[in-house]
């Protein structure tokens, strides 16, 4: 996915009013404002990981550069783009700074005809530290338990995506497309303290390290993998989040959520997004007549949706319906449940924030919370399960 289209939904995520305080269970709100996890993206075509005995990370932080200032405490490197074509790496003792943030670890600068690629190498757990509290947000010491068990899911992602980026010359992206990495400006010291908790543990499924999705709210029940169309996995099945008929992630502003659209309206985004949504037919049409949930996940949220129109119909698939009907370059919460129309205004309800794979962060804190511990979360969201040194 191109980054173009991830920018709008993490700026308007990152733009809502303050969210809701997430209370303890069954006790009053407390003051801390609701966290604010981010979620992977569905993935962009990738190479095979190369799983072996590695513990360092090569982070894509700058592509396609026109030009690039790094500065380091022994000597300030600068680069521009079409000289020097090749590799220059710096090693050096401290941090560095590159951008607005600071960062551990090493570099290198790869040169070629379309531009600077600026990567940032350094032991897995160090990476950890600048990615927990972006993902799930700075967590307190009663929370501590979802901090383990982000830092163990967000390790398993690293782990599992060594190599994955290699024709671009480093492993895993900065932002959404992996996991969102903001170096050493946003380290904090309980998630470091989680990091350290947890040092080296993954989540391996017969012995093999899994693929860890995960998402703010699953709004109840999580879902699997094949609402990006890809093969299921036995570990990534849709589970029930909720005890004693109490959703874990209720507290979430996105819980339930509901969006109009006018029947107008909808003929313009929908002729804008239908590319981007993966419509299996594009066509010019002036009037929707009916759109139609014709199939569901096993969690509930919409399959398969066919939107009628004076020109024929046209189906999307999956995740890809919350591009639809993306307004002003913000897509829908998550997939919805149920779409209606009354008067020509079409109502699209759905509960939860995500894809809804995998991990629902706001239920892993709930459940830390109420005495979970990082093991017990983890196995609750991804079935079968085993908790391991790498
Ligand atoms: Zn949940």
């Amino acid at each position: 996915m191109q980054l173009i289209f991830l920018l709008p939904l993490v700026l308007a995520f990152f733009a809502c009013a303050p969210l809701p305080p997430l209370g303890p269970a069954g006790g009053p709100p407390s003051p801390q404002p609701e966290p604010k996890p981010q979620e992977q993206e569905e993935p962009e075509k990738a190479e095979e990981p190369q799983i072996g005995e590695r513990r360092i990370i090569d982070i894509g932080i700058g592509l396609r550069k026109e030009a690039a200032v790094i500065e380091c405490p022994e000597k300030k490197w600068e680069f521009k783009a079409g000289s020097n074509l090749g590799k220059t790496e710096i090693e050096t003792e401290g941090d560095c700074k590159y951008g607005d943030k600071i960062y551990r670890g090493n570099w290198s600068v790869l040169s070629t005809d379309s531009g600077l690629t600026i990567i940032n190498t350094l032991p897995i757990e160090d990476y950890l530290k600048g990615v927990v509290p972006h993902e799930i947000g700075r967590l307190k010491q009663e929370e501590f338990e979802a901090l383990k068990a982000q830092a163990v899911a967000a390790r398993t992602y690293a782990y599992h995506h060594l190599g994955s980026r290699k024709s671009q010359g480093f492993d895993i992206y900065a932002d959404t497309r992996d996991q969102v990495y903001n170096g050493k400006n946003e380290e904090d010291s309980l998630a470091s303290e989680a990091i350290l908790a947890t040092d080296g543990l993954v989540i391996k499924y017969n012995g093999s390290l899994i693929e860890a999705y995960y998402h703010s709210t699953c709004g109840g029940k999580t879902e699997t993998s094949e609402v990006w169309g890809q093969e299921s996995k036995p570990y990534l099945v849709a589970v029930s989040d909720s005890a004693n008929g109490r959703v874990f992630c209720e507290l979430s502003k996105y819980m339930k959520w509901e969006e109009k659209f006018g029947r107008e309206e909808l003929v313009s985004l929908f002729q804008k997004n239908a590319m981007d949504a993966r419509a299996d037919k594009t066509f010019s049409f002036s009037k929707i007549d009916q759109i139609i949930v014709t199939e569901k996940f096993p969690g509930g949220r919409a399959k398969r949706l066919v939107v009628f129109t004076n020109k024929g119909s046209f189906e999307v698939f999956g995740d890809r319906i919350r591009r639809l009907f993306a307004r002003e370059g913000k897509f829908l919460p998550s997939i919805p449940l149920n779409i209606s129309q009354d008067k020509g205004i079409f109502t699209v309800m759905g509960s939860g924030y995500g894809h809804g794979i995998g991990m629902c962060q706001m239920g892993t804190i709930a459940r830390a919370r109420e005495g979970q511990t990082f093991e017990q979360i983890l196995k609750a969201y991804y079935t079968g399960v085993s908790i391991e040194k790498y």
